[in-house]
């Protein structure tokens, strides 16, 4: 089985490469360009692609694929918003992803992100390397006996819980399932977690239906000096609406590790770029924001995880045979 990486680092090539002598029978070719339409015509002759959080899986690439001879896609990802499974199933493409690689290493860094911001470590940093070790606009709040309110109670959403649990906190819940272990969350109502929680972090899928879920009305229905935290997707937060909404004090601290314009940002060094786009710049302007760089997965433990459920992954189509981690169209 021949497969085209797209969008590949060295970090990328390193586990994978690690990994291959485990497979035999899988090939793989690595590119640094992610996948579109345009780029879609390299992956002529290969048996599958596989894509990352960035790559465009729309309709026009999935059709060009196809006429390739590309008959699976695979997500080196747990996400896969940006792939359209009604075209996939229409053309026989499998979709297969890597859900729950390692859930404690997205619930950490969204813990971080809280902590962080809550403390002010990004300003901290910078002042006490000025030798500026006033403690003016450092204050924070304690989590011990607070609120956490966390949105999606699936794998990550779980180690959240627990990691809040952990700081002594009471943990409510919203999911339109409920499906965390017993005793661990207190499920509530959406208007509810908004209305009690001191800390809200965001641990659902982006779909159709939730597509800013976040945005002007659930803001208002926020406490204020809440703390906020996304680590899911960016298309969740309408962010002029999060914008409005720090400008306006709702927030104590906002910790985005994904936000709506993100996909021309992620993992590229665009250091000596004039940024084309203002509403990121307005964030990152603000005091009491973290931006990070969709590194929530970015451990050496979840990195070991996709590489090798990524080629069971493969495996899997190669020799025909099913796996849960096909995602199919409802
Ligand atoms: P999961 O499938 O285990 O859990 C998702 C949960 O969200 C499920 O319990 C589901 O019922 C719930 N849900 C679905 N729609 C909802 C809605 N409208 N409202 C409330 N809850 C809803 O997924 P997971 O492994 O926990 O991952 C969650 C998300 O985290 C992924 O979809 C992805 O977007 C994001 N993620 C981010 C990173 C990162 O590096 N920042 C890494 C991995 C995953």
């Amino acid at each position: 089985m021949k497969i085209l990486f797209y969008d590949t680092k060295s970090y990328d090539r390193e586990f994978f490469c690690g990994q291959l002598a485990n497979f035999p029978g899988i090939e793989i070719d690595y590119l640094k360009g992610d996948l579109t339409p345009r780029s879609a015509v390299i992956a002529k002759g290969y048996d599958a692609v596989c894509a990352f959080v960035s790559s465009d899986v729309g309709a026009r690439t999935l059709e060009l694929l196809d006429s390739y001879g590309v008959h699976a896609v695979l997500m080196r990802c747990a996400g896969f918003n940006n792939v359209d499974l009604k075209t996939a199933a229409r053309l026989g493409i499998r979709v297969l992803r890597v859900p729950g690689y390692s859930p404690e290493a997205v619930a950490e860094h969204a813990m971080m992100l809280a902590l962080a911001a809550n403390r002010h470590v990004h300003k901290s940093y910078i002042k006490v390397r000025e030798n500026d070790f006033s403690l003016g606009g450092l204050m924070g709040i304690n989590f011990y006996k607070k609120t956490a309110g966390v949105i999606g109670t699936g794998k990550i959403g779980t180690a959240m819980a627990q990691i809040c649990r952990g700081f002594g906190m009471e943990v409510l819940a919203y999911d339109i399932c409920q499906n965390s272990p017993p005793g661990l969350v207190k499920y509530v109502t959406l208007d509810e977690l908004l209305a009690k929680s001191d800390l809200i972090s965001l641990h659902c899928p982006l779909t159709e239906e939730n597509y800013h879920l976040i945005s002007h009305d659930t803001i208002q229905k926020m406490k204020d000096g809440v703390i906020f935290v996304n680590t899911s997707r960016g298309g969740l937060v309408k962010t002029e609406d999060l914008v409005e909404g720090i400008r306006a004090k709702k927030f104590f601290a906002v910790g985005l590790d994904v936000y709506e314009e993100e996909t021309a940002n992620v993992f590229e060094d665009r250091s000596d770029e004039i940024l084309e786009n203002s509403t990121t710049a307005r964030l990152l302007s603000f005091p009491n924001v973290i931006i990070t760089s969709h590194q929530g997965f970015f451990t050496k433990e979840a990195l070991t995880a996709i590489s090798r459920v990524t080629l069971e992954n493969a495996r899997a189509c190669m020799e025909g045979k099913e796996t849960p981690n096909e995602v199919k169209a409802v």
